[in-house]
């Protein structure tokens, strides 16, 4: 559709030019830093930053009418830069101009509703929002858009040239880094910290595919953050990990999306995402407070954040009732399969302290609330789901597992609607599902495959046939009729078929 088919009083709001004034702040000291630089945290005292717009209620001048009118108008138009995340441009990233923003097909991914059978299961009515739907398989691409197009920004008004982008990753990070830097070739190239032996081969292919430089070192996630940190601090890099606020800005998107899928109608609404370095989350409440302050939404959902026993700081810090009482402690983590989460020291762990308190305060009730699951939870929940249409990670699993807790423990009213964050594809996770089904887990996971949930192939060979077709050698004639006909036999047979019964007539 174009612009002049639109109606007259959105059509000079529909096409976004550069606004605001985006700043860092810093989340320690309040200090503020303005974004000409790439900082990662703050020169003051080391704390980690946020990205907040210094004229953000400018946005209050436009009624929250328009804003849905305009939000729902921009997903008709054929302009590349507002396909993705920036059609939430003034939320996003108000201050980059369109021709920066780079668009690889993030975002607007699908909302796909819970059958009856699996809605049973939980006790609820739910969707999944499928993030694993994005370009590289997760919602990391988000933030990718978000930080890459700032970049982008710098390499196109001439304040940066040649950028070396790095990042640590439990896999989908790098996945997402290299891509987007891939694209922007040849004014970047990226390398990427992965720890050895703890992504997934498909994770792995992905920066490699990309033509980034990728090392792996030893130890855990955590470990390579501390490389990287080290490296950003001394070299000049540009950090792609969440740390970097841009990332936070793009992964808003999400709630953006949510808010406008359900008409704004948040009000009966949970919102279930698993935690890793605690980006994502940050993001998620960071999105919906934002809506609420300019009254796009009237009520701010529950949100649920989950975390596996094996890697749970964030639910630990929860735990405890009395504020002041509670601290936080980094933790040595233990073997996941929500291996993108596997993580002890989370890097936004003072945004989400941040976040909670600001989300519960504007609230005027506690709307948020942290679950642990254990490792077989996830495991059976990413299966279950799938085995009833879904494509969930095993985070999605570990989305799935929080939620059904919440449920059976009072924490989210049965009456309500949840939207459930796959947050990767489930292709990514696939080795878990293989080693399970396979009965093969080891033990450090601690989880003991359900009969039930088991799947594996049937091998048809059928010992009384002496010739078979193979690659390049097909068999004819009565030998290949006798093969199609044992084959057929065989399964009808397996699956106890009944003939069908001759025609009349
Ligand atoms: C990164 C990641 C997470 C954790 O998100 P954080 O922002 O680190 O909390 C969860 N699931 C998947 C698939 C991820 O890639
Ligand atoms: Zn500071």
């Amino acid at each position: 559709m174009m612009p002049e088919q639109f109606p007259e009083q959105i059509r000079d709001l529909l096409i976004p030019k550069p606004s605001g004034r985006l700043i860092y702040r810093c989340l320690g000291c309040n200090s503020e830093f303005g974004i000409d630089q790439l900082l990662y945290t703050c020169p003051e005292c080391g704390r980690v930053l946020l990205l907040y717009d210094d004229q953000f209620h400018r946005l209050k001048t436009i009624p929250p009418e328009r804003w849905r009118q305009l939000f729902d108008y921009r997903a008709m138009l054929t302009l590349p830069a507002l396909k993705g995340i920036y059609r939430y441009h003034e939320f996003i990233g108000p201050v980059i101009p369109l021709d920066a923003v780079v668009y690889l097909g993030e975002g607007h991914t699908p909302v796909v509703e819970a059958n009856a059978h699996l809605q049973a299961c939980v006790g609820m009515r739910f969707f999944y929002k499928n993030d694993g739907q994005n370009p590289s398989g997760s919602f990391k691409d988000r933030g990718m858009a978000s930080a890459l197009s700032y970049i982008n920004f710098l390499i196109q008004s001439g304040q940066a040239t040649d950028i070396l982008a790095v990042c640590a990753s439990t896999g989908d990070t790098s996945a997402a880094a290299a891509l987007y830097a891939a694209y922007l070739r040849p004014h970047i190239k990226s390398a990427v910290l992965l720890p050895h032996k703890k992504v997934t081969p498909q994770q792995l292919s992905q920066p490699l595919g990309s033509g980034a430089r990728v090392y792996e070192i030893p130890g855990v996630f955590d470990d390579c953050m501390k490389v990287v940190e080290a490296l950003s601090e001394q070299y000049e890099v540009a950090l792609l990990n969440s740390k970097n606020a841009w990332r936070i800005l793009g992964q808003e998107s999400y709630s953006y999306e949510i808010a406008q899928a359900f008409e704004y109608d948040m009000a009966d609404k949970v919102v279930v995402v698993p935690i890793g370095n605690a980006g994502n989350i940050t993001a998620v409440m960071s999105g919906f407070i934002k809506f609420y302050q300019i009254g796009l939404i009237s009520d701010l959902p529950l949100i649920v954040g989950v975390q596996s026993a094996h890697a749970d700081p964030v639910y630990q810090y929860y735990r405890e009732p009395d504020v002041d009482k509670r601290c936080f402690k980094a933790q040595t983590v233990r073997p996941s399969v929500a291996q993108a989460a596997m993580i002890g020291n989370p890097v936004s762990m003072p945004r989400v302290i941040r976040l909670v308190d600001s989300y519960n305060e504007m609230a005027g009730r506690q709307r948020i609330h942290f679950i642990q699951v254990s490792e077989q939870e996830i495991m059976d929940w990413h299966l279950r789901a799938n085995k009833n249409g879904h494509i969930a990670c095993t985070h999605g699993g570990e989305s799935l597992a929080g939620l059904k807790q919440a449920v059976d423990r009072g924490l989210v009213d049965r009456s309500t609607v949840a939207v459930v964050d796959s947050t990767a594809h489930a292709l990514k996770f696939s080795g878990f599902q293989d080693m399970y089904f396979e009965n093969a887990m080891p033990p450090e996971f601690e989880v003991t495959p359900d009969p039930r949930l088991i799947n594996a192939p049937v091998y048809l060979h059928p010992d009384h046939l002496d010739q078979f077709p193979a690659p390049g050698k097909p068999l004819a004639g009565p030998a290949f009729d006798l093969f199609v006909k044992a084959v057929t036999e065989a399964i009808a047979d397996d699956l106890n078929l009944s003939p069908k019964h001759a025609r009349k007539g």
